[in-house]
Order: structure tokens, then C-alpha cells, then sequence
């Protein structure tokens, strides 16, 4: 089951500029910065609560989020749900219908095992599982 809403991604084109916005809308500063290399992509997290705010800013062109911007524009990228176990929450998935984007948990930013819900399977949102790797 999911434990609670880990994030949420926002998909930006000058972080510059975004992370003046998301600041001045949440009253605290981006405390940390992240880059993917293997997902093309840097990261910037914001703490709301007990939920965190990714901004994600392609790192190259051909990066998958340089091809939703190029598509959809900036706005919302996905939802990311914290899982206890993420091998055991692939499975569950799977069984249900739901079509996981990889066959193995991989390595995503802020030290998190993360899996992709392809938006088809789950009304056209992006869903991520992550786990805190311990
Ligand atoms: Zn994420």
C-alpha cells in the first residue's frame, strides 16, 4: 500500500526563474539540488510539510523532460507515493493492470529506489513509487 504522498513533480524550463516562483509561493527556499545524469535531468526540492516539491529542468534535449515540455509545457509531471517496499508494490501493481514504465526498481534523486506508472494504466497521471534506500 501507499504510505503518503512522497512529492510531487513539477516540470520547468529555467529553474532560474522557477525557483524565485516557488519560493515566493511557499515561503521556504529550495534546500537542495540534484542532477540525474542518467535521466538528463536536475532536480530542486522543496519542503511543504511533510510532502516535498520537485521541480525537474532538463539536463539535454533528447532527456524525457525535455520531450514533456516540448509536448505538454511546463505544469505538473507526476505524483510520487512512498512505498514500504517497492519490489513487493511493483507486483501488487502489475497484478492489477497497471503498466510499470521498469521491470526494476532504479536510482532516482534524494536517495529514493523509484518505478514509473505509465500515465495510460492510471487516467493519463504520472505515478512514481519511491523508497528511501536505507
Ligand atoms: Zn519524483
Amino acid at each position: 500500500m501507499m504510505l503518503k504522498v512522497e512529492h510531487i513533480g513539477i516540470a520547468v524550463k529555467d529553474s532560474a526563474a522557477s525557483l524565485k516562483l516557488f519560493e515566493a509561493l511557499l515561503g521556504t527556499p529550495c534546500y537542495k539540488t540534484e542532477e540525474v545524469e542518467s535521466e538528463g535531468v536536475k532536480t530542486f526540492f522543496y519542503q511543504t510539510g511533510d510532502t516535498k516539491i520537485e521541480l525537474l529542468e532538463a539536463t539535454r534535449e533528447d532527456s524525457p523532460i525535455a520531450k514533456f515540455l516540448e509536448k505538454k509545457g511546463e505544469g505538473m509531471h507526476h505524483i510520487a507515493f512512498e512505498v514500504a517496499d517497492i519490489h513487493a508494490e511493483m507486483e501488487r501493481l502489475q497484478a492489477e493492470g497497471f503498466i510499470l514504465l521498469n521491470k526494476e526498481p532504479k536510482k532516482g534523486a534524494d536517495n529514493k529506489l523509484i518505478c514509473f506508472l505509465h500515465p495510460k494504466s492510471s487516467n493519463g497521471v504520472l505515478i512514481e513509487l519511491c523508497q528511501e534506500i536505507r
